[in-house]
């Protein structure tokens, strides 16, 4: 039986869901699904500078998760980039930021008031 898979706390819902290039696209391009969870670990690692421990805390996993989620959603993007492929991100084990309990501290948190 799989192990129940533990949900990763995300703070920020992306604010658009599909992306491509603008010229030059392929009518029949493949479309990479990145997870919540994955921009999530981009958003904090690539974005808000965060190290992987760090990110790990935050999203309450493992290192060895956030280095596995952070090493697809990398791909994913690169694969995006290069191959003009779209990119949708949607779906994954993730439960949205509880702010009020956690005090994330997070800058972009969605139930930051
Ligand atoms: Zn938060």
């Amino acid at each position: 039986m799989p192990r129940p898979r533990k949900c990763r706390r995300v703070c920020l819902l992306p604010e658009s869901d599909l992306f491509g290039p603008l010229k030059l696209q392929k009518p029949d391009a493949e479309i990479v699904f990145m997870t919540v969870d994955e921009y999530e670990a981009i958003r904090l690692i690539d974005l808000e500078g965060m190290t992987q421990e760090e990110c790990s805390e935050k999203m309450d996993v493992a290192r060895t998760t956030v280095q596995r989620i952070y090493n697809d959603a990398r791909n994913k993007l690169a694969m995006s980039l290069v191959e003009g492929k779209l990119l949708q991100i949607q779906g994954g084990d993730y439960k949205l930021c509880d702010y009020e309990d956690s005090g994330c501290g997070c800058k972009r948190c969605c139930r930051k008031k």
